[in-house]
């Protein structure tokens, strides 16, 4: 029997930039403001709980010059998750706003592509602009899981428990992949940077950080195939997740928002 999930959005941090920097063909005006927001997801059934991403630390986010609003692992508490309880987190890929705090998850099983780990510590890492993305202390951060045990490898697309799938795209990174969740609402995808951006998609413009361009267009296709309507597509780094959908309480707007939910009219 299927589960049926709540799925969160827990904003945790912001970087101001103009659009030159989200679009491979810049738009016009290039120089308008378009800041990016940064997130991890929970997916919360009645009988388990699974973490999308890990975000960034504090450090690792003064390094690169972002805004850190808070800490996403503490940040899970906001919507009654204890880290140190969670048995299952999903790391889309191990760019350093995806793949950090691994640590302050002591009883987790790490869920990740074969081709990520392979990606990450193989022949392309000799190229600083593939390996700026990457924090080498998270990359050390997986090993060192994989070798207490902590390390769950997926090839391709994988059931990953009823009710929630694993799919791979490539582009962003050769082991980029996304997850799939069932909710009251059908099949919604939380994109994570298989589509960073709505207008990545709907302008056919990807993102710049890329392994490869076509990969990562046709992952966007997939993307919007595998949810069950526009409204149902999460995309990893868009403050418009935010105004969008609705926050659990009053007290959490601005911060968390429930996507298994519809949107707002908007
Ligand atoms: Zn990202």
């Amino acid at each position: 029997m299927t589960e049926t999930y709540k799925l969160y959005a827990i904003k945790y941090g912001t970087h101001a930039r103009t659009a030159a920097r989200n679009f491979m063909q810049p738009p016009d005006p290039h120089d308008a403001p378009y800041p990016i927001d940064y997130y991890v997801w929970a997916c919360v059934s009645q009988t388990r709980t699974v973490v999308v991403d890990t975000g960034f630390t504090k450090e690792a986010a003064e390094s690169r010059g972002r805004d850190w609003h808070r800490c996403p692992v503490d940040s899970l508490k906001l919507v009654g998750i204890d880290a140190a309880e969670v048995t299952d987190v999903v790391i889309t890929h191990m760019h350093y706003d995806h793949g950090g705090n691994l640590d302050r998850f002591p009883k987790a099983t790490f869920h990740i592509q074969d081709q990520e780990m392979a990606h990450m510590t193989g022949r392309h890492m000799r190229y600083p602009v593939l390996r700026h993305s990457y924090d080498i202390e998270d990359v050390c951060g997986i090993v060192r899981e994989l070798y207490k045990d902590r390390v769950e490898f997926h090839d391709g697309d994988e059931d990953l428990f009823p009710g929630l799938t694993l799919h791979h795209v490539g582009g962003h990174t050769q082991g980029m992949m996304f997850v799939r969740a069932w909710t009251e609402r059908g099949w919604v995808v939380l994109a994570s940077d298989a589509m960073h951006l709505y207008a990545n998609w709907l302008d056919r413009n990807p993102y710049p950080t890329v392994v490869h361009i076509g990969d990562m267009l046709e992952g966007h296709r997939k993307v919007a195939r595998l949810a069950d309507g526009p409204d149902h597509v999460i995309p990893g780094h868009d403050p418009r997740v935010m105004d969008r959908y609705p926050a659990p309480s009053e007290d959490l707007k601005g911060i968390v928002v429930r996507v298994d939910l519809p949107p707002h009219g908007n």
